[in-house]
């Protein structure tokens, strides 16, 4: 494991890796979900995690220029203390680095209003693996000099190149923020309210469901007070000038009614709508708690799909026998259903398990969706990566990869490889 302090340090590195053929994974927090950083073939795991500097933070221009090794929330306590925003926001920020997250191209809690990472990426300083550094786009909204290399290494899961300093976009701070909770009978009732907030013009900026499994995993770590006996859980919110934030969840609350909800509150204070948000965020540790192995997808549909895709993983988990819980940003149809199994010994169980996701990602695809919505394909899903791409766009991404890494040192074996 090396530890580069400098840009010139990681050139170093990678240019002595190339002329050895020594693979080199970049490695942020190491939070991604599809063993992105996973050294399969050995080699040199390279953690930006020394380099950790907000370089520059400008209200005027509304952006910040940044080291790799920054974390996400960090960024967005400096950035909040000056009244802006930095968007991006993984369940995962308090870890998740900035270079990581770009790399991923990171969704979030917030992907349905404001976008994900590549919508807030302008420049990046980046090593190819031959040791030369360059630069792409820069402090502009409005730059089209050449082909898009900041949005290609954006989501490149460290397969291009190694990116040691990073411009992004923040935005003015929301003024007010506000929360919701509506519980459903089924998730396939929820995945209905949330088609109706939208068709009814509403763009929120939080709309996250659970399922049952999940609420109650969620409570007992968290103790919210949550009820427990609906088969689903939604949260909603918005943010922003504050009587039309209250304004918007009164016709969220409205539409969970119509859609069928059997309770609908709204958080009263910015201090319990924090509280519902730092519980969505702990979905998936409090489901790991279940288990000795957890599973986790993100096959993702178009959003008025949800209903159909959460009846279909229910269906494949009753084929297999496997518990699957889901839950999910559901404004962005980005389901994360989660498998969680008891002894990863238990080599039968966890074939099913395999099988059962094979045919959620066909499910995905059949419906028009992606075999993952954010976490990337790293080794995890790349041999579901061509029935989603096929052969003629898979042999593109090789030829990339060979022009940034002719001698196939970043990252072997994850996506593009
Ligand atoms: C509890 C939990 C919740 C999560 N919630 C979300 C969520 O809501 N949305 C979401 O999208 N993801 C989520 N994630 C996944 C993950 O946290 C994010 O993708 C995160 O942004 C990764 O950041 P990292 O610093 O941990 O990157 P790492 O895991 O270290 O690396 C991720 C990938 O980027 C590459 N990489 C890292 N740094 C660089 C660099 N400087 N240059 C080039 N390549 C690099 C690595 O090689 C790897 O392929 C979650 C994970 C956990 C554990």
């Amino acid at each position: 494991m090396v530890f580069p302090g400098s840009t010139e340090e990681v050139a170093a590195v990678l240019q002595l890796a190339t002329q050895r053929g020594v693979p080199v994974i970049p490695r942020g927090a190491g939070s991604n979900l599809c063993a992105g950083t996973v050294a399969l073939q050995g080699g040199i795991v390279l953690a930006l995690t020394r380099l950790d500097r907000i370089l520059e933070l400008s209200p005027s221009e509304l952006l910040a220029r940044v080291q790799p090794g920054v974390t996400s929330a960090a960024l967005a306590s400096a950035a909040a203390a000056e009244d802006l925003l930095w968007a991006p926001d993984p369940g995962s920020r308090t870890v998740a680095t900035v270079g990581g997250t770009i790399a991923t191209c990171a969704g979030g809690l917030r992907g349905l209003k404001y976008g994900v990472t590549r919508n807030y990426v302008l420049g990046l300083e980046a090593v190819l693996p031959t040791g030369e550094v360059i630069r792409t786009g820069g402090r502009l909204n409005k730059d089209v000099a050449g082909y898009d290399l900041t949005r290609l290494l954006t989501g490149s899961e460290g397969t291009l190149a190694v990116i040691t300093e990073a411009t992004v976009a923040l935005r003015p701070a929301p003024e007010t923020t506000g929360t919701g909770v509506a519980y459903f009978p089924t998730l396939a009732d929820a995945g209905r309210a949330v088609a109706a907030i939208i068709a009814g013009g509403l763009l929120p900026a939080t709309l996250e469901f659970l399922d049952r499994t999940c609420v109650n995993a969620v409570e007992d770590f968290a103790h919210l007070g949550l009820r427990t006996d609906a088969g689903a859980l939604l949260l909603f919110g918005d943010d922003g000038e504050p009587d039309a934030t209250q304004a918007a969840l009164a016709r969220m609350s409205d539409a969970c009614v119509v859609a069928g909800a059997l309770e609908v509150t709204t958080a009263a204070q910015v201090t319990e709508a924090e509280a519902l948000l730092a519980a969505r965020r702990c979905t998936l540790p409090a489901l790991s708690r279940l288990g000795a192995l957890t599973i986790l997808e993100d096959a993702t549909v178009p959003r008025p799909r949800i209903a159909e895709m959460v009846e279909r993983i229910g269906g494949i988990a009753d084929r297999y026998s496997v518990p699957i819980a889901t839950f999910g940003h559901a404004g962005d149809g980005n389901l994360h259903p989660t498998c969680v199994l008891q002894s990863p010994d238990d080599t039968e169980a966890v074939q099913r398990a395999e099988l059962a996701f094979k045919d959620i990602f066909a499910a995905a695809l059949e419906l028009d969706g992606t075999i993952t919505g954010e976490h990337g394909v790293g080794a995890a899903k790349l041999p579901y990566l061509a029935q989603q791409l096929g052969q003629a766009q898979m042999s593109l991404l090789r030829r990339l990869k060979a022009a940034f890494d002719p001698a196939g040192i970043l990252n072997p074996g994850k996506l593009g490889s």
